[in-house]
């Protein structure tokens, strides 16, 4: 590998031996870079990818509230405004008790590329918290939210850095932090949060977004590969709000969702989750106890597997879109054998750095990386941003045709990057360094900071 790469790697190491995602993240970015450093000398010159490897900034701080028993508890909130080159911090919140300052590093880290791919003007940024949403009533998530922004609303804003849902995060949450913003601001200021509700300015198939975004993606990677999508069986994860998108649009396009998995285990729907009443359970189970997939199995009278993944049932698209690290390399020889052919990431970050070079390595394998995949999420985000800064509310069929044509320039602009750095049809490549270079040049005309 290329020294300067080889140094910087090895510093973020060093610095960051505690935060093992981070680490991560960083070393599958920069292995992409290899062609880009060796054609571009002057971003070793100014210490380009030393800067870019260190956030702007980013902040902790104490959530206190108070649970309906009258006992107070004390969390800890990050918000880290990773890279604001290209526009106002952007990305979401995560509420999860695994949650540490190395995964924020680490989502923050990929979201400044995944907001470069979607070609609008936002910056990556990510925050959170260690607070456990699971089981908690709405009150207590309300005085939670009302607590969290009360720290964090001085450092954010429609121009500074606008926070989103992640894990843990949805409308609901969203609804609690804006109120207490607008409460403790005095402004109608909806700009400084996404994934509002329809009242207050949120766009409409912004819950929707990152799941048919994928499936928009995958269908470009189809076309690409003089395949389509109709009859295609897909092995997804999780049953949240991105893998409920994918089975939507997946159905609406003729194709099927067969397995779905929660920290039980996972189910097998031969007949896919393609029906309307199937595809709104979801929601139904999410919202009554999210840490259980099993209730489908038993509603719908399908097979459920407790305590397993559901990498290596036979199906022609894999899409692992729960979380981080899902797929090591045990799942990921599981996977090479199963006949798919397209292996689409969707979580960030779902893979291990081994298990997706392995997957990389399979010839009859396409692999698709999360951080195009899944940046139509985000993208709608940006569009959200715009209808307040508007003032307009658009339609669904604007934006659903803004989101399909934003995926299909992301799928490209990657090919084509691939393409010109002399590798082919390499997607993981080819997104990593269309989303680098744009950020490059605007840190180079930006000047040193
Ligand atoms: N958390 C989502 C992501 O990973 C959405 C972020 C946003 O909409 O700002 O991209």
């Amino acid at each position: 590998m290329n020294a300067y790469l080889e140094k910087v790697i090895n510093d973020v190491r060093a610095k960051h031996g505690t935060e093992p995602e981070f680490v991560q993240t960083v070393e599958e970015v920069l292995s992409s870079l290899e062609p880009v450093i060796a054609k571009h000398p002057e971003y070793e010159k100014v210490d380009l990818l030393g800067r870019m490897v260190e956030p702007e900034r980013m902040f902790t701080f104490r959530v206190v509230w108070c649970d309906d028993q009258g006992n107070w508890h004390t969390n800890r909130g990050w918000r880290c405004q990773f890279n604001g080159a290209l526009g106002p911090y952007k990305g979401g919140l995560r509420f999860q008790k695994n949650v540490y300052e190395g995964i924020v590093k680490f989502l923050g880290f990929e979201q400044i590329f995944k907001n470069s791919l979607t070609g609008l003007p936002i910056g990556g940024g990510k925050g959170g918290s260690d607070f456990d949403p699971a089981g908690k009533s709405d009150a207590e998530v309300m005085r939670f939210c009302q607590s969290y922004m009360t720290a964090l609303y001085r450092y954010i804003g429609p121009d500074v850095d606008v926070p989103a849902g992640d894990m843990g995060v949805g409308g609901r949450e969203i609804g609690y932090l804006y109120g207490q913003y607008r409460r403790l601001k005095g402004v109608w200021e909806n700009g400084v949060l996404t994934g509002k509700g329809q009242t207050y300015g949120g766009s409409v198939i912004r819950p929707e977004a990152t799941g048919y975004g994928a499936v928009y993606y995958l269908t470009n990677v189809l076309k690409h590969e003089g395949d389509t999508i109709e009859g295609k069986t897909i092995a997804a994860a999780g049953f949240g709000n991105v893998t409920w998108g994918i089975c939507k649009k997946a159905m609406q396009l003729g194709a099927k969702v067969i397995t779905l998995s929660g920290p039980d285990g996972y189910v097998l729907d031969p007949e896919g989750v393609a029906t309307e009443e199937k595809v709104d359970f979801l929601l139904t189970m999410r919202a009554t106890d999210p840490m259980h997939v099993k209730p489908y199995a038993d509603k719908f009278g399908v097979q459920f597997f407790p305590g397993e993944k559901p990498w290596g049932v036979k199906c022609d698209v894999v899409m692992p879109s729960a979380m981080q690290n899902d797929v090591k390399m045990e799942q990921a020889e599981k996977i090479a054998k199963c006949g798919a052919k397209y292996y689409i990431e969707v979580a960030n970050m779902p893979t291990t750095n081994d298990a997706l070079a392995f997957l990389r390595e399979q010839k009859h394998m396409i692999v698709a990386p999360s951080k195009a995949v899944n940046a139509g999420g985000v993208g709608v985000s940006a569009l959200e941003m715009a209808q307040n800064s508007e003032r307009l509310v658009w339609t669904e069929d604007e934006v659903d045709a803004q989101l399909k044509k934003m995926m299909q320039n992301i799928h490209d602009n990657s090919a084509k990057a691939a393409e010109e750095y002399g590798l082919g049809y390499d997607l993981v490549a080819g997104g990593n360094i269309a989303g680098f270079l744009k950020v490059a040049q605007a840190m180079m005309e930006q000047g040193c900071f």
